[in-house]
């Protein structure tokens, strides 16, 4: 049976801390391939995108060269409208009918996951596989997560196998202190270290984060 993973997010810009944890998901799930998914609308965040959703897209292209086992997917930046995960989702199940299906997100985007369009739903529907982040420690689990949590992590232990969804796991990796916000704030004044070079590249053509 063929694992896929699916990594959603902003990328805004994607940096060493996504592919790391991208590695470290693809190993330790022994996946077939992990798909990047830039985000078009991305109404659960806050800070509305300072880049357009071809410019991140650009950026996943370029950072996907790093791994063979990566490759990246513009089904939301093409979707017009909120894109929802749980649609993402759904339209992954489409294309690999017959792959178990696993979500790979950081422990902060784990703590908002209630804030979600039917997350309940899309915990039913899909597998998740959780970073350790900046040290955020289960305590701040939501309740309705802290109900869900036992059953998920047992599943994947029990029935490792199988399309379905519904299970979770912690990946090993420790974390790396890297936040596209970080990089964001400090590009211009130098802080060039955190993202691969094609990104990078691209951020000076583009002039990206000019302060
Ligand atoms: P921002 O600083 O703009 O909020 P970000 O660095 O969190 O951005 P996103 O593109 O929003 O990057 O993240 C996509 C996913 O990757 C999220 O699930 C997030 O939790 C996870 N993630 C990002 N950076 C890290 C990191 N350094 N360690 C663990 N998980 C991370």
């Amino acid at each position: 049976m063929k694992r896929i993973g699916l990594f959603g997010g902003t990328f805004d810009p994607p940096h060493n801390g996504h592919i790391h944890i991208a590695q470290a998901f693809a190993d330790e799930l022994k996946l077939d391939s992990v798909i990047f998914i830039p985000a078009g609308d991305p109404y659960h965040k806050q800070v509305a995108t300072r880049t357009t959703a071809a410019q991140r897209l650009a950026m996943v292209e370029r950072t996907i060269a790093v791994d063979e086992r990566f490759s990246v997917s513009d089904c939301d930046v093409v979707r017009n409208g909120p894109t929802y995960t749980i649609d993402t989702v759904s339209l992954f199940r489409q294309v690999f009918a017959q792959a178990q299906l696993w979500w790979l997100l950081g422990m902060d985007s784990l703590l908002q996951l209630p804030g979600w369009h039917r997350y309940q739903a899309l915990l039913q529907s899909i597998n998740l596989a959780i970073a350790q982040r900046g040290g955020l420690g289960l305590a701040a689990l939501p309740v309705a997560l802290q109900q869900w949590l036992p059953d998920a992590l047992a599943k994947n232990l029990t029935t490792p196998d199988g399309i379905d969804g519904g299970r979770a796991v912690f990946l090993q990796a420790s974390f790396l202190p890297v936040s596209s916000t970080d990089i964001r704030e400090q590009w211009s004044m130098g802080n060039h270290d955190d993202v691969p070079a094609g990104v990078a590249e691209y951020i000076d053509r583009e002039h990206l984060y000019q302060a």
